[in-house]
């Protein structure tokens, strides 16, 4: 905890280490004072990237003319082209020339959150509760699928699948071959499901990989049976059944012409059926009833003809969080295991944890003088009354342009507005500089702490929250956050 001058504590959760500019300043004022030496911030490898690689000195003036020696800056900072060129242009030891080294082995250890004051927390915590609460409202002979497509909801695919499977999931869901590829190069051998029929192509990386495929029709079917044959191997699959969502996998009423056409295949097995519910988070049941009934004539009809389905499934969070009569012989959790209630007839179900926090330290702190704009396009207006703050997040960081001037951001335990266009690295926000009634004048600071999404002090902002303001679901927003450019770090 920290004593602000204005009288307010609050608890800047800065990184161990972490040392913001105003705690740099301080300490240089302090320095300075005491008489202490203040480090020259030009040490040697940045008075190197000042002067440029060194040149070793030539004794043919022919080559003096091609590598010329260096000319530092003058003076009166003339601009010299070619001392720029010189700059980039790498030593080349062929000739004799020699540069600064760098050990970038070294330069790997500047930690991603140093270069970029921005970041995700992943909780695995957070996912592993969610894993183990929904099982706990499932019969225990139910199998879970974790559902980590799209690099699990941007959670980082791997991490998420080992924390699932250790908390007792049994199999994996992804959407593509290359992701069902990412997952064994983590060394996961769990069995993996391809949710929609892979493109024929990729048949020799299923059978390499061991992937299972989706299947839903005879063409992909009798090409990947083939193939295994070929190299004597097995060919499982689960049947995909279009029960009513109209996306993929085989019309209901083909089942059976579809298993007819295939079973004379020998190394084909048959080892699961499944449909996706198209509306089990809506209030209205009817179109779900119709699916359900559809699917479970196609089941029936496939036994009566002597087809065993395999492991029977349908459920996604929604249905499994509020159909337990749909979990048959297995479910297929995504958002739910990710800390999102798919719709709100499942709030409390199950106690689910967030998985997913976006934070950002403030870049630079700005006083606007009043009725000047801010941002592109200088919509926003300044009161005079505030501070505007500048974090480097934006839209190309998963922060949606169209959220600009109705979201807020939490710092200091207290919700500050976002205002101005959100930029494509960047965005703004303001901290009012007026005391309001009980709470003390918060002065932000560059190193501070913002929370984009989740909770500090008695403040939170949810995936929800996000998801609503932007007119989207909580799927689209993980996405965008989890699209890698921003570090990641699991806790
Ligand atoms: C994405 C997906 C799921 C998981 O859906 P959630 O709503 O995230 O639980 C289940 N099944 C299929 C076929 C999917 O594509």
């Amino acid at each position: 905890m920290e004593d602000l001058p204005n009288g307010f504590l609050y608890n800047p959760k800065k990184t161990p280490g972490f040392e913001s500019a105003g705690d740099a300043i301080r300490r240089h004022e302090s320095e300075a004072a005491s008489g202490r030496n203040i480090t020259d911030y030009r040490d040697s490898q940045q008075q190197a990237l000042y002067d440029g690689w060194r040149v070793a000195p030539v004794e043919d003036s022919a080559q003096r003319e091609v590598v010329p020696e260096h000319r530092s800056w003058t003076a009166d900072n003339g601009y010299r082209p070619k001392d720029v060129l010189r700059y980039l242009r790498m030593p080349d030891p062929a000739a004799g020339e020699v540069g600064p080294v760098f050990d970038f082995q070294e330069l790997d250890h500047i930690e991603r959150t140093a270069r970029r004051w921005s970041w995700v927390e992943i909780s695995l915590t957070a996912i592993q509760n969610n894993v183990m609460a929904i099982k706990g409202m499932m019969r225990p002979e139910t199998l879970f699928m974790a559902i980590i497509k799209a690099d699990a909801y941007g959670h980082g695919a791997v991490k998420v699948a080992k924390t699932a499977l250790n908390s007792g999931a049994d199999q994996l869901g992804v959407a593509t071959v290359d992701e069902g590829i990412a997952v064994r190069a983590g060394d996961i051998d769990a069995p993996v499901l391809i949710l929609s029929e892979p493109p024929i192509d990729t048949i020799p990386l299923l059978l390499a990989y061991k992937l299972t495929p989706a299947v839903s029709t005879a063409e992909f079917a009798v090409k990947y049976a083939e193939a295994a044959d070929a190299v004597g191997m097995r060919a499982p699959f689960h049947l995909k059944i279009n029960t009513g969502m109209n996306r993929v996998g085989v019309r209901c009423s083909d089942v059976i012409a579809l298993l007819d056409t295939i079973s004379f295949h020998r190394a084909l097995d048959l080892i699961g059926t499944f449909t996706h519910f198209a509306t089990a988070d809506s209030h209205d049941i009817m179109d779900f009833k119709l699916q359900r009934q559809r699917f479970e004539e196609a089941i029936a009809l496939m036994r009566a003809r002597g087809y065993d389905p395999g492991i029977v499934h349908a459920a996604n969070s929604s249905a499994t969080l509020r159909y337990p009569e749909v979990h048959y012989d297995m479910v297929r959790v995504g958002i739910a295991m990710y800390g999102c209630y798919p719709c709100p007839m499942t709030i409390g179900v199950v106690n689910l944890m967030p998985s997913m926090s976006v934070h950002a330290r403030i870049r630079q702190v700005n006083q606007v003088p009043v009725g000047e704009g801010v941002s592109y396009g200088l919509k926003h207006r300044s009161s005079g009354f505030a501070k505007t703050c500048t974090i480097s997040l934006g839209y190309a960081d998963g922060l949606s342009r169209t959220l600009s001037g109705k979201i807020n951001f939490i710092m200091n335990g207290v919700f500050h507005p976002q205002v101005g266009a959100i930029c494509m690295d960047q965005c703004m926000f303001e901290v009012d500089q007026r005391t309001r009634n009980n709470i003390g004048r918060i002065d932000p600071e560059v190193g501070d702490e913002v929370v984009i999404i989740g909770a500090q002090g008695n403040c939170f902002i949810t995936v929800d929250d996000m998801a609503e303001a932007a007119n989207t679901i909580p799927y689209e927003i993980m996405i965008g956050f989890g699209n890698l450019r921003l570090p990641r770090i699991y806790t």
